[in-house]
């Protein structure tokens, strides 16, 4: 199986500021001082080698959008504005072109998480079959007033491929694209559901918009045994640990340590952090990295093993 992740932030979209740029390309020179580069290649390298990731790139700017490939078609979590990058990828690659099946689950109807379907180019190619799966009873509906003419020009029954919608029942399986995809229900404002994707023996689970408080710690907690021996946990970390229990309580998000404590507890063997806050620039989401492995092993042990990752716009990871 393969994740590659189109739009990471949680919330809204946060674009740079040009003073981010200049501070990024100043740390840059800085580091360069003294060198000398002969060819072209060699300061490639040196960027690629040498400088911190939060200096030489970014973790991005689109909300929620997730492609899971290994599937008979295409699978995606989340129509955030991710979403638009992949179609228009599919659409310089040429694949836009032909006619395909498109599977796209919803964990909830938040603007964050559907904001970007109205973009999605194959949703205006005829021939294009775009199924949408969801728990809540409003999936449709939301999808429909996102693009009613106040908001947007073009209908969303005006998109030319036959695009349907799908409910799901929490807890109940059901085989898509070759996957058997479990929704569970989360603890956020108007609910929202994770989905465990299983096929040759690999699961995924990609969770996100979901609260966990102190009952998180208890073993039989529903949410362990929901993400249980899972190769690959896509977890929503907006917050740190003190907005989490102090000044976001109940907002509806959870912390890169409770990723951490949760995994290690359902014997997750790779975690990936995920719904990045939108006011967190890239060096506080770099240092959040850090010391979220910094953590793990705190937590679990330096023996322990389990893989951290970041998420971020374009990162893929094949497990
Ligand atoms: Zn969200
Ligand atoms: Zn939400």
């Amino acid at each position: 199986m393969r994740v590659h992740f189109w739009g990471t932030r949680g919330s809204l979209p946060a674009s740079m500021t040009f003073q981010a740029v200049e501070q990024k390309i100043v740390k840059a020179l800085q580091a360069a001082k003294g060198l000398n580069f002969s060819r072209d290649e060699d300061i490639l390298h040196f960027v690629q080698n040498s400088i911190p990731f939060s200096v030489r790139g970014t973790f991005g700017t689109n909300t929620s959008c997730m492609e899971i490939s290994g599937g008979d078609e295409y699978v995606i979590c989340d129509a955030g504005t991710g979403i638009r990058d992949l179609g228009n990828h599919l659409a310089a690659s040429g694949s836009a072109q032909n006619p395909s099946v498109f599977h796209i689950f919803i964990s909830h109807l938040h603007w964050d998480h559907i904001q970007g379907f109205p973009f999605f180019v194959p949703a205006y190619i005829p021939g294009n079959r775009i199924n949408i799966y969801g728990c809540h009873s409003g999936l449709l509906q939301a999808f429909e007033n996102q693009q009613q003419s106040t908001h947007f020009p073009v209908n969303l029954h005006e998109m030319r491929a036959e695009i349907n919608f799908h409910q799901l029942e929490p807890e109940q399986i059901v085989t898509i694209s070759g996957f058997e995809v479990n929704p569970f229900a989360q603890q956020h404002p108007g609910v929202s559901f994770g989905y465990s994707f299983v096929k040759d023996g690999k699961k995924l689970v990609y969770s996100t918009d979901a609260e966990h408080k102190s009952e998180a710690t208890t073993p039989d907690y529903p949410f362990i045994n929901f993400i249980r021996d899972a190769d690959l946990l896509v977890f929503d970390a907006q917050y740190n640990l003190l907005d989490a229990i102090d000044s976001k309580l109940n907002w509806g998000h959870s912390s890169n340590l409770a990723g951490v404590e949760l995994a290690v507890s359902a014997g997750v063997k790779r975690l990936c952090l995920f719904h990045q806050d939108p006011t967190d620039d890239d060096s506080v989401l770099e240092d959040k990295l850090a010391k979220t492995r910094s953590y793990h092993k705190i937590y679990a042990g330096s023996e322990h093993q389990m893989q951290i990752d970041l998420a971020f716009d374009g990162l893929e990871i094949d497990f």
